[in-house]
Formats: structure tokens, sequence, C-alpha cells
């Protein structure tokens, strides 16, 4: 016994995934007979019938017998369906198909899909989705696509070949192989592009097609049934009228029945309940007269979508693993269950950012692209933001203020937590994109890194350089008192100084301009400076210079952080290296 294989579509927002949903549909629904379209909670079953029919033709020349029950196209296409429905190890998803608008290109959730599925290894196909909306295209959906393409006026079929190049080149970056599905050679390396337009239905024949060839050539082992428990995912929690709060679930294996004992994974410990109704969509003749929404059933197997009441399901969370067994083993398959969750909350890294997401799903695939990044984790968790996770990230950012942020996928702020961010200042980065969530953070670290070094910067002995002005010596001594032009640099009072030969000549004193103590001055300046340990005329005379005297230390750090200094900064430094070299050869080296 094989299953259908399931299915996700992905990709970036408004590049078309409800729209080609909805035509698969509308295609299978014409192409099948009336009652015979399977109704399933939060998934549509295309059966074999309807394949046979849309895509008999192409199936024939391609001498494929069908051997797959049909496919099942998971609901909700998107983000949030795409990244909880997972199992353990992996996706959930038997092959995805990623939509990308031929016109829009490659953009942010496109990127982060693939890299998603990359890290899954989800075989996935690429629909390459508005064709209709290449200026000049002539829709003819009587023909098989790649006949249709050749039957396009020559200027546009130029046009229609250069945005699917440019959609194989930006694979290619991404080091994956792409080409037209008809000029796929190996489909184990090469990714297939499917020319579709969600409008006109042109491709969809063929996109079908694929992803039937695929399954039945490379997945039929993965779609074997295991008669037995059953095994899922949960896709959402909704209060019902009448049954109080339900899970929809993904099953992908076994069998369940009312009465089974279920457990499903949960943040602290495991739910364990009994099904108390199995629930499907009423038929669609049904549903038009508005009568009840869902119909009973007794059992459901896989591969299918189910709406599951039961007691107790309030505190389930979306992307939960769910599992059916005899009521004895619930212990048995709990610590199971727990164990698979935890592999996913659970972390080491001593120092890491603080991670949040709406659902386990989420959370998992925030955590695969910040590992990606080698972004370390501190602690991960699934609910909205509070007080207790803004306090923990106040105090990782002190023993680290490169991690002192909480990132958060998809999820809200508690009032309380909201008050605390404020009054501690902490760093939040909340974005439905993680894309945008792993960018923003590298942005904001590469911010405070800068900032660090700038603060450090200041507090070094930067150097400075002046000239004892003549005819200005105001006091020769005890302390000398003479005014100054500062040629290069800086100069603070209490800065070591020294003789343009490296003498020692003490501290500088106090600066003052126009009679008024400045704590520095600056190039250009001409200001009146005191020396404590100096005698104008005898270290020193009118018209000399005088240099800060750079401790070796602040020199080294200086060296480290030159990308923040200007030229003259380090023109000056190199100055003062060759003084001090002159009786130390290895001076800041
Ligand atoms: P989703 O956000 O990826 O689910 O995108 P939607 O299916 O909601 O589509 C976004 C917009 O693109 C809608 O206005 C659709 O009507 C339009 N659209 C989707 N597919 C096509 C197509 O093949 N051709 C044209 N012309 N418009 C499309």
């Amino acid at each position: 016994m094989i299953r259908q294989p399931v299915i996700t579509i992905v990709g970036h927002v408004d590049h078309g995934k409800t729209s080609l949903l909805d035509k698969i549909r509308g295609s299978a629904v014409t192409a099948t007979e009336a009652g015979k379209i399977t109704q399933a909670i939060g998934a549509s079953i295309i059966p074999a019938s309807s394949l046979q029919k849309i895509c008999g033709h192409l199936l024939e020349k391609l001498k494929l017998k069908l051997t797959i029950p049909g496919l099942l196209f998971i609901d909700t296409p998107g983000h949030a369906a795409f990244i909880n429905l997972r199992k353990r190890g992996g996706a959930l998803a038997d092959i995805a198909v990623l939509v990308v608008d031929i016109n829009e290109g490659f953009k942010p959730q496109t990127l982060e899909s693939i890299e998603i599925l990359k890290s899954d290894k989800t075989p996935f196909i690429v629909a390459v989705n508005k064709l209709d909306l290449i200026s000049g295209w002539q829709t003819d959906t009587t023909v098989p696509l790649v006949k249709n393409i050749e039957q396009q006026h020559e200027r546009i079929r130029q046009i229609f070949e250069m945005k699917l190049y440019e959609l194989v080149g930006k694979f290619y970056e991404l080091g994956l192989q792409a080409d037209r599905f008809d000029r796929v050679s190996d489909f184990t390396k090469q990714l297939a592009l499917v020319p579709v337009s969600a409008f006109t239905g042109e491709g969809i024949p063929e996109l079908l097609m694929m992803l039937t060839g695929l399954a039945q050539r490379y997945l039929e082992q993965q779609l074997l049934i295991v008669q037995g428990a059953a095994k899922g995912t949960i896709l959402e929690i909704k209060e019902e009228k009448g049954f109080g709060t339900t899970v929809d679930a993904i099953i992908y294996d076994g069998v369940l029945r009312v009465n089974d004992t279920l457990v499903i994974g949960g943040l602290e410990k495991p739910i364990v309940t009994k099904v108390r109704a199995l629930l499907e969509p009423e038929p669609l003749t049904e549903m038009r007269v508005k009568k009840a929404k869902f119909r009973n059933v007794r059992e459901v197997s896989a591969a299918t979508g189910v709406k599951i009441a039961a007691p107790g399901l309030d505190g389930a969370v979306p992307g939960m693993p769910m599992r059916s067994c005899e009521a004895r083993d619930a212990a048995t398959v709990s610590v199971d269950i727990q164990k698979e969750v935890e592999a996913v909350l659970v972390h080491t890294d001593d120092e890491g950012v603080i991670i949040k997401a709406d659902a386990l799903g989420s959370l998992e695939a925030l955590i695969v692209l910040l590992r990606e990044k080698g972004i370390p984790i501190k602690t991960a968790s699934v609910g909205k933001v509070s007080k207790k996770d803004v306090a923990e990230v106040d105090v990782a950012a002190q023993k680290n203020p490169f991690y002192g942020v909480l990132l958060g996928f998809n999820v809200e702020l508690l009032p309380d937590a909201v008050t605390l961010i404020a009054e501690k200042k902490t760093k939040v980065i909340i974005h439905e994109v993680i894309y945008h969530i792993i960018e923003q953070y590298e942005k904001w670290k590469e911010e405070k890194k800068k900032a660090m070094e700038i603060a450090q910067l200041d507090l070094l002995v930067r150097g400075g350089k002046f000239r004892l002005l003549a005819g200005y010596v105001f006091r020769q001594n005890n302390p000398a008192v003479a005014g100054v032009e500062i040629i290069m640099g800086r100069i603070k009072s209490g800065e070591p100084i020294m003789t343009a030969q490296g003498k020692k000549l003490g501290v500088l004193g106090a600066i003052q301009e126009d009679k008024e103590s400045v704590p520095f001055a600056e190039r250009g300046a001409q200001p009146a400076v005191s020396m404590a340990d100096v005698t104008i005329g005898r270290q020193v005379k009118e018209g000399d210079i005088v240099y800060i005297d750079v401790p070796e230390d602040h020199f080294r750090k200086m060296k480290e952080l030159k990308h923040y200094l200007n030229k003259d900064d380090v023109e000056l430094l190199k100055e003062i290296a060759e003084i001090k070299r002159k009786d130390n050869p290895v001076w800041g080296v």
C-alpha cells in the first residue's frame, strides 16, 4: 500500500501560491466525477483518476502508469504551514513546489524557503508563475505547454527564455543546477522549472505530471504505509462550536480511530488524551446549503488531514508531533514524543542569543538558519515574548553584549514585556521572514562592535604633536607655561609628553584656550599649555616640537583599530613609533 505524497507550496508572498493551489483544485474538480472529490481538513487530495484526466496525454507520452493513489496538497500555502509541518528529522512534505513570479524573480522568502528545503533535503520543483503576464504572451490551453511555448512569437519566446535563464542563473549562484523541466536529464541532480500561470492554467498539467513522476520514481519507499498507529503533525488549533478546542492535523502514516489514545508533544509535558471525534468537511454539495460544517468519521488513514476533537487540547501548539497508541503504551510513547520536542527546544550553547517563535516548526526553522550562520543560541522557546524572556536577554547582554538580543519569529510581545523592554532598552528583533531577522541581527552586531571600538579608541592616548611658539613663553618652569600650535593629532591634559628625540618630559598639565581651561585641543588650535616637569630653555626651547608619548599598549590597540583612524593619525603614529624605536627597535611591533 502506498499513500499520496504530501506536497506543500512555498515561496515569496504574492508570487501566487494560493492562486496556484486554487487552480489545481479547480482543475481537479472539473476532472472528477461528482462526489468523488475527497475532502480533508487542511489538505486537498487530488485522486489518481483526476490526475489521469488532467495529464493523460503527458503520462501516455512518458509511458508513466499511475501507482500512487493521488496527490495531497497542504491547503494553507505559505510560510507558517510550510515550516510547521515537520516530522522527526525533517519536513513532513514529501515534495515541495516553490513558486517564483517570473517577473519578480528571487525575493527574501524565496531564498529562505530554498534554505529550509535544502537543509531538510526536501525535493522540490519550481513553478515559474504568472507566465500570462509576459507582455504579448498568447494563451493557449488546448496544447501542451512545450508546444505552446514553441508557437509564441519569436520575440516573446526570447523574452520568456531570457527570464527563465535569469532564474537558472540565480539557482546556480546558490549551488543548484536548474533547467526547464523538459530539458532536465537527471532529476536527482537538476531542479525542474515548470512555467505556469495560475490564472490561465497553462502548465498545470505539466506541474502535476512532474510531481507524480518524481514521487513514483524516487519516493516509493517513503510512501509505503505502515499499517498501525497513526503518526501526524499538528497544523492548527481551533475552537469549534460544540467540540471545544480541536486540532487540525496531517496524518502521514498509519490509521487513526475514534477512542484511540493520542499523545501530542507539549512545551512542558506531552498531552495524553483520547480521540472523541474525527471530523472531515461535509462534501461540497452539502456545504452549499450551509448545514453542518463537518461530518463524523470512525477512522482515517494516511495520508490525510483531519480535525480531532478530544479533551485537554487547550495547551496544544502548532507544529507538535502526534501519535496514537494503545492506552497501556501511553507512557512510553510520551517519552519518545517529548524527546522529539526537546531535541528542538534544548540548547547547550553557553552563550548565545535568546530566540522565540510562535510554533515548534517555525522555531526549528529559525534554529536551522541561525546555526547555518554560526550564531549560537542560549535558549529557544515557543510562545509570546514575556517579561522573563526580556530579563534573560538582559543577563545575556551583561555576559556578552553581542548576544544581548531577543530574536523573535512571528511572535507577539506581552504587555509586561513591552514595559521592561522600554525600561531596559533591550534589543529585540521580530520579523516574519527569518532572513530579515538574521540580516538585522548581523547589522546590529556590526554597529555595536563599531560603537564599542570607537568608545575604546576614545579612551586611548591617541598621539599629538605641537610646537612651542616663539615669543610665547609665559613662564619658564614650575610649571612651564607656553603658547603652542597643535600640528597633528590631539593633545589631552594628563597625557605623557616627550621631545622629538624621545626624552621624557613628564605629563601635560592644563590646556587653556582664550583663558578657559579645555580638556583637549586638536590640530590647528593654538592654546597655552602648562608642563610641570619642563624648564623651557633646558630640555626644550622655543620653536621645538613636543610629542605625546603614546604608551606601547595603546599604540598596539590603535594598530588593531587602524580602520577608524584617518591618514594624518596614522602618519603621526608612524612618526612616534620611529622615535620610540631608536631606543627599542621592537617597540609596538
Ligand atoms: P500568495 O501570497 O503567494 O498566495 O499569492 P496569491 O495567490 O495571493 O497571488 C498574489 C497576486 O498575484 C494576486 O493578486 C493574484 O491574483 C495574482 N496572481 C497569482 N498568480 C497569477 C498568475 O498566474 N497570473 C496573473 N496574472 N496573476 C496572478
